[in-house]
């Protein structure tokens, strides 16, 4: 009993970790489709880049991407942005 609760905490830290990876990685953020739930991993710098470029863009929104496949919304499922502003995937699909 006792050894099966241990091993529930260490795929929780592991869990954990894979998500301060995620926060301060330099590689890509997972998007999904609200509309088809087709997951892409976007390129962080192309999100940066976008955030620099855009003259509407408010660090109070996640950058957006248009899915390739049905032209829905796209979301990040994590990222954030240079402001620590954090968005997440459960943030649209709650509403
Ligand atoms: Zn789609």
């Amino acid at each position: 009993m006792a050894k099966k609760k241990r091993n529930i905490n260490k795929k929780k830290k592991q869990k954990q970790l894979l998500k301060s990876f995620d926060s301060t990685g330099n590689s890509t953020v997972t998007y999904i489709c609200l509309q088809c739930g087709i997951a892409e991993r976007i390129p962080k710098e192309i999100i940066e880049t976008i955030e620099f470029l855009d003259e509407d863009f408010s660090p109070l929104t996640a950058p957006q991407f248009s899915c390739e496949k049905c032209g829905g919304e796209m979301y990040p499922q994590y990222y954030r942005n240079f402001c620590g502003i954090e968005f997440q995937l459960s943030d649209v699909q709650d509403k």
